[in-house]
């Protein structure tokens, strides 16, 4: 096992950026056959517990109330309805369940209440669970921890600088206090980015300095490329390029050798061979269903052909447990 650094220089990122494509994507895969099992993917699914009418300005999001896009908010989930889909998608392969809330941040009420006995529900059915609620104080923290949370996705989404141009209700600094919250009460965390919204070069590799200089790292790393919606102020932006993708991949994966690296929106538009060359650069997870939250993703059937083509193992609940981590 390799040393984890946490002491990473953003000119060290540049430098690793700078190589040529193949020395960097076999540097990384060499570093991932280290730390994770070559092959394994872990299938996770993200079901919406509350779609739409948040009062955040990400300008990104369908959800957001200020823009109009043709996203209509929707009362919470049912418990039923919300456990019933956790067991279709874990009857299809997937050991990890996200629950996400257009929330600006958790409140003491109802539908906390009503989110604690789902998270309780979907641990007992044996997969990680995973929360995107906005902020967190940390006693609410603690609640979703005891009902048998694991995980909770907080995303930082850029860099710090660009971060401001996208998002102007809530900071980098309260984001990165809500990271430091979920990981005093010992949940682990989700943290990761939106890349194509129009950043630098160099914003993407000051988001990954922010998380690989992070002690320790965050157990999760969400990729997503963005999907521009129509209605937002960033309908029009035009796609990254795949190559573009797999750096970061590969980047994050020697950088963060422990972390799942997930390929997350964005996947409906790539091929099965970029998908293979980011399982190359060391990505171990992506997203299953057919919507993310409120954007398109991949079919279970095109998913389940990719698996076999390539011969990928999906990867069990958690699978780094008992390990050195
Ligand atoms: S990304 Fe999350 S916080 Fe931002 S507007 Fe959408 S739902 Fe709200």
């Amino acid at each position: 096992m390799m040393f984890i650094r946490t002491d990473w220089t953003v000119d060290e990122l540049h430098e690793l950026y700078e190589m040529s494509l193949i020395e960097l994507v076999t540097k990384a895969n060499h570093i991932h056959s280290q730390h994770h099992k070559v092959g394994e993917v872990q299938v996770c699914h993200l079901i919406s517990i509350k779609t739409g009418g948040c009062i955040e300005d990400c300008k990104y999001c369908a959800q957001s109330s200020f823009y109009q896009t043709n996203l209509k908010a929707e009362p919470m989930m049912g418990y039923e309805n919300t456990l019933l889909r956790a067991k279709e998608a874990i009857a299809q392969g997937a050991t990890r369940v996200c629950l996400g809330a257009a929330w600006r941040g958790v409140r003491n009420n109802k539908q906390f209440e009503q989110t604690l006995r789902m998270v309780k529900g979907i641990a007992e059915l044996g997969v990680e669970v995973c929360c995107t609620l906005g902020f967190i104080n940390a006693s609410q923290a603690s609640m979703l921890k005891e009902a048998g949370l694991y995980a909770y996705n907080h995303n930082l989404d850029s860099s710090e600088g660009f971060y401001k141009t996208i998002i102007t209700t809530r900071s980098y600094q309260e984001r990165l206090n809500t990271l430091d919250v979920v990981e005093k009460v010992g949940l682990s965390v989700c943290c990761g980015g939106i890349v194509g919204m129009g950043e630098s070069k160099e914003d993407r590799l000051k988001l990954l300095h922010t998380l690989s200089t992070r002690n320790p790292h965050p157990e999760s790393v969400p990729i997503n490329q963005l999907s521009p919606i129509k209605g937002t102020p960033l309908e029009n932006q035009k796609p990254l390029s795949c190559w573009e993708i797999v750096k970061l991949i590969a980047i994050a994966r020697i950088a963060m050798p422990r972390t799942m690296v997930r390929l997350s929106a964005g996947r409906i538009d790539m091929t099965f061979q970029e998908q293979a060359l980011c399982f190359l650069a060391g990505a171990n997870s992506i997203f299953s269903g057919e919507k993310l939250l409120t954007v398109a993703n991949t079919s279970i059937n095109a998913d389940s052909e990719m698996f076999r083509q390539l011969g990928l193992k999906k990867q069990r609940a958690f699978a780094y447990e008992d390990s050195t981590k």
